[in-house]
């Protein structure tokens, strides 16, 4: 049986430590202002704001909201974005994706100033990740480090794979492992013999975005698995289930995140952890 790596009370810890440094802040006469974009109505979008918006409230941060319709053209948003670049009291920027396919992602990404980048997902930010250098990184793969951490699972010489080299989970998710002294592997659709690679794992970390397909078969025993998938059971179910067979792995894990209640959690923790160090 797997000791279960419980995200949603490290997020709870993590969030806790954003309010006392806030608290800090506001002693030294420093507010912090996460400014949220949302362009268009999308439900799912909707949610994840509020979310954010609450996890401010809860810190003791600021948080604007930009709610834009629908049509708003490229160049309406770039505009907004530069106000708030240049807006002294907004310490971090985040424009909530996906966005109306009219509008440039990329080009919009871009224009948010690095120093701001909560969501750590401009050129710059990567490149920093890269090189070793400070910056923000992407949410969910800094919030994987730090269920790791505080898990106590050494990561230092461990054999690390990971499953999914997306530019916000995957490829982030291998540096940061790399930079805590892994031996990392990065697989995707095109790994022959995924199962062979997958056994030599010590730390499994898997974000490939299909549902439950990781099973025992993929697993060395004693191995730490963590699921970054997040997946409705069916279209009909409120349930949720992850990229692992949670009932499969689980007896042959030494750890394992749940989901719900694993990755999920640590992602708002760690953007309001990027917003207050936006400000320290
Ligand atoms: P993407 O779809 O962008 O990337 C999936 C990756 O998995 C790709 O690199 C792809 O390879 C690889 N892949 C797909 N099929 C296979 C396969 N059969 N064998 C091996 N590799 C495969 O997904 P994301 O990285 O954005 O997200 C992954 C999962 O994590 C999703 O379920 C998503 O919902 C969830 N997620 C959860 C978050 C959270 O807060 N918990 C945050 C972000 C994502 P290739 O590059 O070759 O196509």
């Amino acid at each position: 049986m797997a000791e279960i790596i419980d995200g949603k009370a490290i997020s709870a810890q993590i969030k806790d430590e954003c309010k006392e440094k806030v608290a800090k802040l506001k002693a030294e006469g420093k507010e912090v202002c996460l400014a949220v974009i949302q362009v268009g109505n999308d439900p799912a979008s909707s949610v994840y704001v509020g979310n954010k918006k609450k996890a401010c409230e809860y810190i003791g941060a600021k948080s604007l909201a930009y709610e834009l319709k629908e049509e708003t053209t490229n160049e309406e948003l770039l505009e907004l974005i530069d106000k708030l670049n240049n807006d002294d009291s907004v310490n971090g920027i985040l424009v909530q994706l996906p966005l109306p396919k009219h509008l440039n992602e990329d080009e919009v990404l871009k224009r948010i100033n690095p120093d701001k980048d909560v969501d750590g997902f401009h050129p710059v930010n990567v490149g920093r990740l890269s090189i070793g250098e400070k910056g923000f990184v992407s949410c969910t793969p800094a919030g994987i480090i730090q269920l790791l951490k505080r898990s106590n699972v050494d990561i230092e010489g461990k054999e690390c794979v990971v499953i999914g080299r997306s530019n916000i989970v995957g490829k982030p998710m291998a540096i940061l492992m790399l930079r805590e002294n892994a031996t990392v592997t990065i697989c995707h659709s095109r790994t022959k013999d995924l199962k062979e690679v997958t056994k030599r794992a010590d730390i499994l970390i898997v974000a490939i975005g299909k549902p439950k397909m990781i099973d025992a078969s993929y697993v060395k025993e004693g191995a730490v698995v963590i699921d970054v998938g997040i997946h409705r059971v069916d279209p009909n179910s409120k349930k949720l289930c992850g990229d692992v067979d949670y009932d499969s792995v689980e007896p042959i894990a030494s750890k394992i995140t749940p989901v719900p209640g694993g990755v999920g959690p640590m992602t708002i923790a760690m953007l309001m952890n990027n917003l207050v160090n936006s400000v320290e």
